[in-house]
């Protein structure tokens, strides 16, 4: 249903709604809260840097509002339990007219030493007394407050709607489950806690039911058809090896050894090589494309980003072009014409190792004869991506690279029956980056280090979690500002981000090749396989607000080269979550960390790359829960699926779709 109708909902708010990717009830209702707030008052004693604080207060001074390149900041203070507190306030200018000397309020934020200031997320004109609350938190943009946010959403869940059920009837009664409108309406509108967890495990359930039983479904398949049976001989596969510029290390000649057993084999391969950031994948993947090259098939390798698949079809180039096959690129943003001809040379075996994006797999592309689909940075990918590959046709052989380590049991959980070979090494004369975890006190120490590296003209990423500015977040752009303030005597400064377009980023990154600009601002684009030799100094804002893997990743961008390469984490309180990055290098003990502190794990990139399979659900923070729903799943796959009541669930694992 549209937005339109629904009360609380103007033009502005609508607006604001549709940048949010909301543009129905539909997407209203199912966007869910992040996070809850347990509300009742803190203990204003011994309050330490970084405490969640909430408290109530009256207003002593009549707010403060300043202006800075796309975002505002409000600070006044606010006497609590005879306390003096300095509150700060960001992109909530459409507050202050309420924010009046004497006012009962409270106040919701972290408390933060400098000048005794809470940095609040949140701000409630009422007084919450000693009752405890359950207060749902989305994800906001400007001018919309959590407030006017869950109002409008109760208001959509009035109407009365129809709610389709994904989990089969026989589970709902045997783990008690509640029906979906009951769930829905609880998750946004929680009045207790045991009722709120039985709602938050019912929606999770349901989502990886669903996404359990696609991949169910397509093992079925899988496990029940042949491969392609290759007939290369090993002879060739270790000449090519002795012609690279390195030795392989000995992870990596493994891992060949067991693609090549793969491929040569009647088995479909369905593979995942892992291994760190750098850790020598590609080569790797390379050879895999070679391999089937000779057995006269067309190989593809996918990868998340425009930018990625030119640097792998360059490496690829500078590496094999002797041999004269025929590789070529194809990405979302080429002109039309370019387009069709690479097409229907896909379509004549004119092609015969296509470097792309997922353009690769859109309806239109259709190949000759396809035998091995590699898809780079897997983690990045949902689910829905690598089915994608059985519309293709055939049983193609896979291999998938990630570069977030996965300790294996989880790996084989997650994966079901997918084979997994780990690179454990990196390639010699490499020298491990360091870390520092730094607070904003010690920012000029981070500056000289910057100076002392562009003098030399070396490169450093400066990373910012978000795009626009977003409360007490810092933004590429706030974040350029503050570079060009310190360098732009030295050095020009690139700015980098996945909302630009693919022709603007490619832009940047060849400045960013030429001596000229040693500062590169971006988000967590560059996390994705972008390779800069000179690269030493990587330095990230807001550190604590990335997952370990993600920030792992990150620093996987510097130390490619002899040089000694630094990590500085900068946040503005010091959290012990980080101090793992500063004690190692290895992908795989940081993997299981974040693991156990599942909390924070973000192993998958999942909440970040925008996925869609999830909207609610972690399979790291709800593993447990996958485990029972892909129990379950495996059985109705194989037993139920097929009966005519459960035909709209069928229909929906076989849509692809994953929440309801
Ligand atoms: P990732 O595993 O992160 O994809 P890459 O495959 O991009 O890492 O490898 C990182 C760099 O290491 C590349 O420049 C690559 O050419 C180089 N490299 C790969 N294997 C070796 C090796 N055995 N010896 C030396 N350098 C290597
Ligand atoms: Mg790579």
């Amino acid at each position: 249903m549209k937005l339109e109708g629904i009360k609380g909902i103007g033009p502005k708010i609508l607006k604001t709604l549709n940048s949010m990717d909301i543009y129905n009830t539909d997407d209203l209702i199912n966007y869910y809260p992040y996070r809850y707030d347990i509300i009742k008052q803190s203990d204003l004693d011994n309050l330490e840097q970084g405490d969640n604080i909430i408290t109530e207060g009256i207003i002593e001074s009549n707010p403060n509002l300043f202006f800075y390149h796309q975002g505002n900041r409000m600070s006044f203070r606010i006497k609590s339990k005879n306390k003096l507190f300095n509150v700060v306030i960001f992109n909530r200018m459409f507050l202050k007219q309420n924010l009046n000397i004497g006012k009962e309020i409270t106040v919701l934020g972290k408390f933060s030493h400098n000048k005794n200031t809470i940095v609040a997320n949140d701000i409630l004109f009422k007084k919450i007394g000693d009752e405890t609350t359950i207060e749902p938190v989305y994800h906001l943009k400007k001018n919309i407050s959590n407030k006017v946010l869950n109002n409008i959403i109760r208001e959509a869940l009035k109407i009365s709607y129809d709610f389709k059920e994904y989990i089969p009837d026989y589970l709902v009664s045997k783990y008690h489950y509640l029906k979906k409108d009951f769930a829905l309406n609880i998750i946004h509108n929680p009045s207790c806690e045991k009722y709120l967890n039985k709602a938050l495990e019912t929606l999770k359930y349901e989502e990886l039911f669903l996404f359990a039983s696609r991949i169910n479904s397509f093992q079925r398949i899988r496990i029940n058809t042949l491969g392609i049976e290759r007939n290369v001989s090993y002879k060739f596969l270790e000449e090519i090896i002795s012609s690279l510029p390195f030795s392989l290390t000995t992870d990596q000649l493994f891992s060949i050894q067991e693609i090549y057993n793969d491929m040569i084999s009647n088995k479909q391969m369905n593979r995942l090589l892992q291994g760190d950031v750098g850790s020598g994948k590609t080569i790797i993947a390379y050879l895999a494309l070679y391999i089937n090259y000779l057995s006269k098939y067309q190989g593809v390798m996918m990868a998340p980003t425009s930018i990625l698949a030119e640097q792998h079809y360059h490496n690829f180039m500078k590496l094999f072009d002797y041999i004269g096959i025929k590789v070529k690129i194809l990405t979302g943003g080429m002109s039309k014409s370019i387009r069709q001809k690479i097409l229907s040379d896909l379509k004549e075996g004119k092609i015969d190792i296509c470097f792309g994006t997922h353009a690769l797999f859109t309806e239109d592309v259709i190949y000759k004869n396809l035998g091995l689909v590699i898809t780079d940075e897997q983690h990045r990918f949902g689910v829905k991506q690598r089915d994608m590959l059985k519309d293709k046709g055939r049983l193609v052989d896979i291999l998938y690279l990630s570069a977030t380590p996965i300790p294996r049991t989880y790996a084989l959980t997650i994966y079901g029956d997918m084979e997994v070979s780990s690179i454990h090494t990196m390639p010699q004369g490499r020298i491990p980056v360091k870390t520092k975890i730094v607070s904003m006190d010690d920012i000029k120490e981070v500056l000289t280090f910057m100076y002392n590296e562009i003098i030399k003209n070396n490169k450093i990423y400066v990373v910012a979690p978000m795009v626009e500015d977003d409360l007490d977040k810092e933004s590429v752009y706030s974040l350029k500002e503050k570079m060009e303030k310190a360098f732009s005597k030295v050095t020009k400064i690139g700015l980098l981000h996945g909302k630009m377009k693919a022709s603007e980023k490619e832009k940047v990154l060849e400045n960013f090749a030429k001596s000229d600009m040693n500062i590169l601002v971006s988000t967590t684009v560059i996390e994705v396989g972008i390779d800069f030799k000179e690269a030493t100094g990587i330095v990230i804002f807001d550190a604590n607000s990335f997952g370990l893997a993600t920030l792992h990743q990150l620093r996987g961008r510097v130390g490619r080269n002899d040089m000694q390469s630094y990590c500085y984490l900068i946040d503005e309180y010091n959290s012990k979550r980080l101090k793992i990055l500063e004690e190692t290098n290895d992908g795989f003990k940081i993997s299981e960390q974040d693991f156990k502190n599942r909390g924070s794990g973000d192993l998958f990139g999942i909440r970040q790359s925008g996925d869609k399979n999830f909207k609610i659900a972690s399979l790291i923070e709800d593993f447990d829960l996958f485990k029972k729903a892909k129990e379950d799943s495996l059985e109705f796959v194989e037993k139920y699926m097929d009966y005519p009541k459960y035909e709209m669930i069928k229909e929906k694992i076989e849509k692809r779709e994953y929440n309801a």
